[in-house]
C-alpha cells in the first residue's frame, strides 16, 4: 500500500517542482524523478517552506531519522531547499539543466478507465518517469502515429511484439503498483503518449512524475 500524500492545491504543486528545475534540492542530480517531502513530516502542511523537492534516494536518507543512516536534520533540509531554489531563481534558463516538459501530480483513475499524458519529443530526448499507484496498473508508452495505425488495424501480425498484443517498440509494463525510474529515449521526433490503464473495477490513486530532458550535447 502506497503512503497517501497530500498535494499542494492547484498550481502551487507544479510551481514548486518547476522552481526546483525538477531536480532534487539536496543532491542536485538532474534527470531523475522527484518527490515532495514535508519537512515537518506532517502530510497536510503544504506551506511552501515546508515542502522540499527531493529524489527518492535523498528522501530515504532524510526519513531514516532516528535510525542509522539518518543524514539530514529538518533544518538542514530547509537550508538545502532555500539555497537551491535561490540558485535556480537567479540562474538563467540554460545555466542549470532543466526539463523541457514536466508533470508531477497525484490523481485518481476511476475503475475500468485510463489516463493519457502526451509529450512532444525530439529524437534522442529522454522521458524520465516514475509512477506509484495504490492498485496495479498497466502502462504503455507509444508513438502517437503507431497508435493510430494500430487502432486502424494497419499493423500486421508480424510486426507485433512476441507475447504482446502491441507492435514492437512500445514500452509495456503490466500489473505494477510501483515503477521507480524508467527512461525512454525517443527513437525519432514525434508525440509520445504515456497511457495508464486501470483494468480493475475500483478506482486507483496514482502519483506520476515525468519530465522530458533534451539530448545532452
Ligand atoms: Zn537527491
Amino acid at each position: 500500500m502506497v503512503k497517501k500524500r497530500e498535494l499542494i492545491p492547484g498550481d502551487l504543486t507544479d510551481l514548486l517542482v518547476v522552481a526546483n528545475r525538477h531536480t532534487c534540492c539536496i543532491c542536485r542530480r538532474p534527470r531523475h524523478p522527484v518527490e515532495k517531502y514535508q519537512i515537518d513530516e506532517n502530510p497536510s502542511n503544504n506551506e511552501w517552506n515546508n515542502v522540499a523537492v527531493v529524489c527518492r534516494n535523498c528522501r530515504r536518507l532524510i526519513s531514516a531519522k532516528g535510525h542509522l543512516g539518518a543524514r539530514y536534520a529538518p533544518g538542514e533540509v530547509l537550508r538545502y531547499k532555500l539555497d537551491w531554489e535561490q540558485r535556480c531563481a537567479e540562474a538563467g534558463e540554460d545555466d542549470i539543466d532543466s526539463p523541457v516538459e514536466e508533470i508531477h501530480e497525484t490523481r485518481t483513475i476511476e475503475g475500468d478507465s485510463h489516463e493519457i499524458y502526451v509529450f512532444e519529443m525530439d529524437e534522442g530526448d529522454e522521458l524520465v518517469f516514475s509512477i506509484e499507484a495504490s492498485d496495479p496498473l498497466d502502462v504503455v508508452l507509444y508513438h502517437e502515429e503507431d497508435a493510430e495505425a494500430w487502432s486502424d488495424g494497419e499493423v500486421d501480425e508480424e510486426e507485433k511484439g512476441e507475447d504482446d498484443p502491441l507492435p514492437a517498440g512500445y514500452m509495456h509494463l503490466t500489473a505494477f503498483a510501483e515503477c521507480r525510474e524508467r527512461i525512454f529515449t525517443a527513437p525519432e521526433d514525434g508525440r509520445y503518449g504515456l497511457l495508464l490503464v486501470n483494468w480493475d473495477d475500483e478506482s486507483t490513486e496514482v502519483t506520476i512524475d515525468a519530465a522530458v530532458w533534451e539530448v545532452e550535447e
